[in-house]
């Protein structure tokens, strides 16, 4: 289905004059990068917290893109053949077309919300319904504001239910996604406290998720939150008898759950392949769906019995032979495709791209048209080498695909895996896309190198949030450096880096100059200010482009000479003035006269003046922290009277952005709070970015008298359940955490560790703990366990503890 450019003015801009109204629009795009089909897509130029939506539209039309719904009207003439919407707000006309395109189709749609579980109860409900119903749903979580209509967008003739989960932030932003979605059925998961920042109390914010069901022929919930729900019509599961679905008795297995129901007059047994109480919930939701929906529970068993973890993650590895492995074996569809593209662009690894697809489980398509688009997008993304699997994709693919790809096809996963030579893959970027039923994951696991089992994991997403978090504080105009100094505080290079870039970051700062050189090696075009440089360095700077700070008058003057010897003149540096850390810096005294030579000389171009505060954190420290900032005022003053160009003043680190706003000056040095970790409370909500988890290689039922560990030091007192852990202190798990100082978390329970910490094992003493067994996976920290927690067991900052995670530790990315 599409429309034509003329239909979407009479929806969102009545009197808007078009030079195409006929031209087709098929694809609504608001991200830029996840452009796939040029020709028809209209561009929806949303205005992003620091950038104007419509600074994409040259570029895009430039890329073939002819309609753009923008706030402002551009210069018609620089953009020959374009269709623009003038509206006055993008994202409420993305809205109203969802909206309308909604109201053309009759058909029972399921609205979920609520504070968690959102994602997996619609996944479950997809997993259970998709063999009898055709349905159309959110792509991942895209819950928001934007990410609903664009769901919504997809509905198409062929669907015979909906599923759409609705997501707020804000007050207010419920009513909008209810007439967008209009559900039918509404499912209420549970009230609790994320995104609670915005909302007076937790009855403020249920009575704003309660808009999502106005009109709906019933609200699906637990028995708990019917007081929440007064005026509607409730179907509802628990244990008490007047409930329509009571719940008889729930039993954990190891790795499974038995759930007894009564509906009416029948009994129903239920088991699901986990056993934690989350799922349980979750696994209770869908049933009570079910039997709303009239369904046969019986019927549903197998499917129950096979539910899988809903983990829609883009989990990036480095895998065998040089390559760079991203896995997304969950689906196989248009949208979520070109996502992945984007994304696998986004590394910038540098290497050959291939790409191993299944079929298309996309409905109520021209099949020949869908693998046309894929054959577009795969070469928009300059894939070099496809592997095609599945009956479909053999069949339709290869007469579409751009020439000189190579290319080659598989009936079925087992034909290719049959097949599979560890020896044909080399440094290339692998991305392993298929529908589910596919099992890629098979494929995924033969790349993965076999190591040590211990991970650092880093959720990119998280990173981006806490971006945003820092970048909402800043007045417009004020810029940010992103400090990725010692391997990004342990979390990594080039993947954060190339996340920073397209996140409005202006500058990147790191420590050493071997640290921007590698930076450049993998892509990273930012300019890098690198703290600490020395005259060993001086090739490599100019080599790769890197801007040294200056802090002292032999640095200046053995810069000035190099530069000078080169032929070269202005090259961009940053001046450092000491004002009372005492590390580096030119002291106030001297600065007048080294900013007058620098300008006289010429040589030399001053980018950026700075100063470090030494207790930004410490409101006990605050007039020292005024001081420092009086002494850089000072300073600037100074060098203004020498300097005749304009420079950036910067001075706030993590802490400083969130406690001092009047020291953000013209940039902010954003540290710690990007990867998550807060130093200060205040008004930013971060996600922790980095999670280190191990597993257990081992378990001992150990007796009173035995001991554990070198020097015996664990002596065991009570009969107890030992396990193994594979970290130790040569991954970063420092010894201070020995004898019961440091714990680790482990399904669901704290517990201590038994003796001391060895280089490679750490013992765990996991008797408390119902069902453990070998194999678990162990949180050393993350969001169950903070690694500021960590730092204070071990009596140290999260700093140190982040930056001593190993090398050898494999480091997963991962985005949503
Ligand atoms: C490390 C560093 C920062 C960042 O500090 P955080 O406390 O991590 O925000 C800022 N400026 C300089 C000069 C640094 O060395």
């Amino acid at each position: 289905m599409f429309y034509s450019a003329s239909t979407i003015a009479a929806i969102i801009a009545p009197h808007t004059r078009l030079t195409q109204p006929d031209a087709p629009v098929r694809y609504l795009l608001t991200d830029s990068r996840h452009l796939l089909q040029a020709a028809d897509t209209l561009f929806f130029a949303l205005d992003g917290p620091r950038r104007s939506g419509s600074a994409y539209v040259t570029a895009l039309y430039e890329q073939g893109v002819r309609n753009f719904v923008v706030r402002d009207a551009p210069d018609k003439d620089a953009f020959a053949g374009a269709n623009f919407f003038v509206v006055s707000d993008p994202l409420q006309a993305l809205q109203q077309l969802a909206q309308h395109h909604r109201e053309q189709f009759f058909l029972p749609v399921i609205g979920i919300t609520g504070s968690n579980g959102k994602t997996i109860v619609k996944e479950w409900l997809y997993q259970l319904l998709q063999e009898e119903e055709k349905i159309c749903r959110n792509p991942r979580s895209y819950n928001s504001q934007v990410g609903v209509p664009l769901s919504v967008w997809q509905l198409a003739e062929e669907h015979s239910l909906g599923i759409f989960e609705a997501g707020i932030s804000q007050p207010g932003e419920m009513r909008r996604l209810h007439d967008i979605i209009q559900p039918t059925i509404g499912v209420f998961t549970n009230l609790g406290d994320a995104h609670s920042a915005g909302f007076a109390s937790d009855a403020a914010k249920a009575k704003e998720k309660a808009q999502l069901f106005e009109g709906v022929a019933a609200i699906i919930t637990q028995e708990k939150y019917q007081h929440l729900f007064t005026d509607a019509t409730l179907f509802t599961w628990g244990r008490r008898e007047d409930n329509e679905v009571v719940v008889k008795e729930i039993q954990a297995g190891h790795n499974s759950s038995k759930l007894v129901l009564s509906f009416g007059a029948k009994i129903y047994t239920v088991t699901i392949p986990f056993a934690d109480t989350v799922a349980q919930e979750n696994a209770l939701h869908c049933c009570a769906v079910l039997l709303y929906l009239g369904k046969d529970l019986n019927d549903f068993s197998d499917r129950f019995a096979q539910l899988h973890a809903v983990d829609m993650r883009l989990q990036f590895f480095d895998g065998i032979n040089g390559c760079t492995i991203i896995n997304d074996s969950y689906s196989a569809d248009i949208t979520s495709f070109s996502l992945a593209l984007a994304f696998m662009a986004q590394q910038q690894t540098g290497q050959a791209r291939t790409v191993i697809l299944s079929d298309f489980m996309e409905s109520g398509r021209e099949a020949s048209d869908l693998y046309r688009n894929v054959a577009g997008a795969l070469a928009k993304y300059k894939v070099q080498k496809v592997i095609g699997i599945g009956a479909q994709i053999s069949d339709l693919l290869p007469g579409a695909l751009a020439a000189g790809t190579s290319a080659s096809f598989f009936p079925s996963t087992d034909e290719f895996l049959q097949h599979f030579r560890t020896s044909s893959f080399h440094n290339e970027t692998i991305l392993v896309k298929g529908a589910r039923r596919f099992q890629f994951e098979r494929i995924a696991h033969h790349f993965e190198q076999k190591v040590h089992q211990t991970v650092l994991q880093i959720n990119l997403n998280a990173m981006v949030h806490n971006i945003r978090q820092y970048q909402a504080l800043l007045q417009p105009g004020t810029r940010m450096m992103a400090m990725v100094k010692a391997f990004s505080y342990g979390s990594g290079g080039a993947e954060i880096a190339s996340v920073l870039q397209q996140n409005n970051v202006d500058y990147l700062g790191v420590a050493y100059v071997d640290e921007g050189v590698d930076l450049r090696r993998e892509g990273i075009s930012l300019p890098i200010m690198v703290i600490n440089a020395d005259a060993s360095s001086f090739d490599a700077i100019v080599d790769h482009n890197l801007q040294p700070v200056i802090y002292s008058p032999e640095l200046l003057e053995r810069f000035e000479a190099y530069i000078s010897g080169q032929g070269l003149s202005s090259w961009p540096v940053h001046l450092e003035v000491e004002t009372g850390m005492n590390r580096l810096g030119f002291s106030v005294n001297s600065i007048a006269a080294i900013g007058q030579r620098i300008v006289e000389k010429g040589l030399l171009k001053i980018e950026t003046v700075f100063s470090h505060l030494a207790a930004s954190e410490d409101p006990a420290q605050d007039a020292f922290t005024s001081q420092q900032v009086q002494t850089f005022g000072q300073a600037i003053a100074l060098l203004q009277q020498h300097i005749t160009y304009p420079f950036i003043r910067h001075i706030a680190n993590s802490a400083a952005i969130i406690r001092h706003p009047a020291l953000h000056y013209d940039m902010v040095r954003l540290g710690i709070g990007l990867y998550g970790v807060e130093t200060v409370s205040g008004s930013v909500e971060l996600q922790p970015v980095a999670t280190l988890r191990s597993t257990i290689a081992q378990l001992k039922q150990l007796q009173p008298g035995e001991t554990v560990s070198y020097n015996r030091r664990g002596a065991i007192d009570h009969p107890s359940l030992i396990a193994t852990v594979r970290i130790g202190y040569a991954d970063g798990y420092s010894r201070r955490f020995s004898n019961g100082a440091g714990k680790m978390w482990v399904r669901g329970r704290l517990v201590p560790v038994v003796g001391t910490v060895c280089m490679d094992m750490t013992m765990i003493d996991v008797t408390t703990v119902p069902g453990v067994s070998e194999g678990d996976e162990v949180i050393i920290f993350g969001q169950e366990l903070p690694v500021q927690q960590l730092a204070q067991w071990g009596g140290t900052i999260p700093y140190e503890i982040m930056t001593g995670i190993s090398q050898r530790v494999k480091r997963v990315y991962y985005q949503e």
